[in-house]
């Protein structure tokens, strides 16, 4: 029997390393700079890089990767608790070399890439010398993939890709862009809706690539981060292909299943943030001649919070632990939608009672906890809508049952007594012998 929830010394001190680490030298810098992913900003140049050098130093570089793409090969377990120490800070998972969406991107090319892609992209991915771009959801919506239109053809050895993409992260900073694009169109391919498209490397700089515009999120100041493209004739060599033709979908879930649950760890120790400030200050302000914290209300608002936490994080180091136990994200899809689908209300909720306890300071500019609400809009979002996941989680968890034999249910109170009844006849028997 093993069921331990205790984390073992040697890593434990890792973990108290990080923690004073991100406090007093990395969490500062989110108040420094506007993007961690500008490789051309001086700040960032000067601040990011020796903060990763005394990562790399400790240990703890790239810990999601295994040690044949230069990481320590931890395990999903011991990343979430890293994780939750990092999700405190925007830019803690870049210092920490693990941030999305190159974290993924570097899997897929790892997993799919030539060498020559390899060389090219992959090895100063993994170093930070370069970031990447994600390209797959497109304007006309991107819950529903099968519905995608940009494609790519093949013509005189090279792909051809055409068509428009939305929210690609990050791609002005991005030095090339994993594509997901049409190679089996209906009209000329019988194969089914989710073998029609593969995945692609995009060279930044290769003509036709272009942003049309940088759309930014709500509450950010600046120009946004999140390009829509426009491929337009985009030609690039044919062993730019990841993975077989017609195998993008498969290619997208080597990201996917990790990048969820990774994202889930991280907004662990975020809703921690809020909870702590709320904590913090229920106990520091005062109103009728005592602490709000002395207000059952408050009180209540602080014990719902600290439920929800501690809930999603059993079932994040859960579904971590079976990722370690099984090696296999398809035996983990229910859990990661289960995670990926509470994640953002557990942060909604929390963030907004930190923010009610802070009264009209809480909904100010001054405290972070407006960008936590948005945030937590942004989960419900990235890497698949929350119904999207919710509907997997209960299609994964119906697999495992089937329709009841009669016409009432296996619970059918009248029909479970008659079975107990006849269970146990030769019992009810003696009993009513003994009685008469
Ligand atoms: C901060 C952020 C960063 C992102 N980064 C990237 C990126 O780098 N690369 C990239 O390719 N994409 C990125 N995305 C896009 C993200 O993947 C999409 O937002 C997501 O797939 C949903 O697509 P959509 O926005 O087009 O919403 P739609 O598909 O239009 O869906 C809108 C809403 O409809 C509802 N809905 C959808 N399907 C169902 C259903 N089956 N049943 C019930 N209701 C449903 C949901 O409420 C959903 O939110 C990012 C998004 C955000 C917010």
């Amino acid at each position: 029997m093993s069921w331990d929830f205790e984390t073992e010394p040697a890593f434990q001190a890792q973990l108290d390393w990080m923690d004073g680490f991100m406090r007093h030298e990395v969490e500062p810098v989110d108040h420094l700079i506007s993007h961690g992913y500008d490789m051309t900003d001086p700040a960032r140049q000067r601040l990011i890089p020796p903060l990763q050098q005394e990562v790399r130093e400790r240990g703890l570089w790239a810990c999601h990767l295994g040690p044949n793409l230069g990481g320590p090969g931890y395990g999903q377990l011991k990343l979430a608790l890293m994780n939750e120490i990092l999700g405190r800070s925007h830019w803690g998972p870049i210092v920490f070399g693990c941030h999305a969406p190159d974290s993924g991107n570097a899997e897929i090319l790892a997993h799919y890439g030539t060498p020559e892609l390899k060389r090219r992209y992959l090895d100063p991915l993994l170093r930070n010398d370069i970031v990447s771009a994600f390209s797959m959801t497109e304007p006309a919506g991107g819950s529903d993939p099968t519905g995608f239109t940009t494609t790519a053809t093949l013509d005189g050895g090279e792909w051809v890709i055409n068509g428009e993409k939305w929210f690609s992260s990050h791609a002005r900073f991005a030095a090339f862009l994993i594509v997901l694009a049409v190679t089996e169109p209906p009209d000329e391919s019988p194969v089914p809706s989710h073998r029609r498209m593969s995945m692609f490397v995009v060279p930044r700089e290769t003509p036709g690539v272009e942003i049309v515009r940088n759309v930014g999120m709500y509450g950010h100041s600046g120009e946004g981060t999140h390009a829509y493209m426009r491929y337009n004739d985009v030609r690039i060599p044919a062993d730019h292909i990841l993975g077989e033709r017609g195998g993008g979908f498969a290619v997208a879930q080597t990201r996917l299943g990790g990048g969820r649950i990774h994202h889930a760890m991280r907004t662990v120790g975020l809703v921690r943030k809020a909870f702590d400030a709320m904590c913090e200050r229920a106990l520091s302000r005062r109103t009728q001649g005592e602490e709000l914290a002395r207000k059952q209300l408050v009180q209540q608002m602080i014990a719902d919070s600290w439920i929800q936490l501690e809930q999603f994080r059993l079932l994040v180091l859960h579904t971590a632990w079976k990722i370690d136990r099984y090696n296999d994200y398809r035996k983990v899809r229910a859990d990661i939608s289960a995670v990926k689908a509470a994640m953002p209300q557990v942060l909604h909720d929390v963030a907004a009672r930190a923010l009610q306890i802070h009264g009209s300071l809480g909904a100010s500019e001054e405290m972070p906890f407006g960008a936590m609400i948005m945030e937590s809009f942004h989960m419900g979002l990235v890497d698949g809508a929350t119904e999207v996941h919710k509907i997997t989680l209960a299609r994964e968890l119906l697999k495992g049952y089937k329709p009841a034999s009669g016409l009432f249910p296996a619970t059918h109170l009248p029909r479970l007594a008659a079975e107990a009844r006849s269970r146990y006849h030769d019992v009810l028997a003696e009993l009513h012998s003994e009685e008469v």
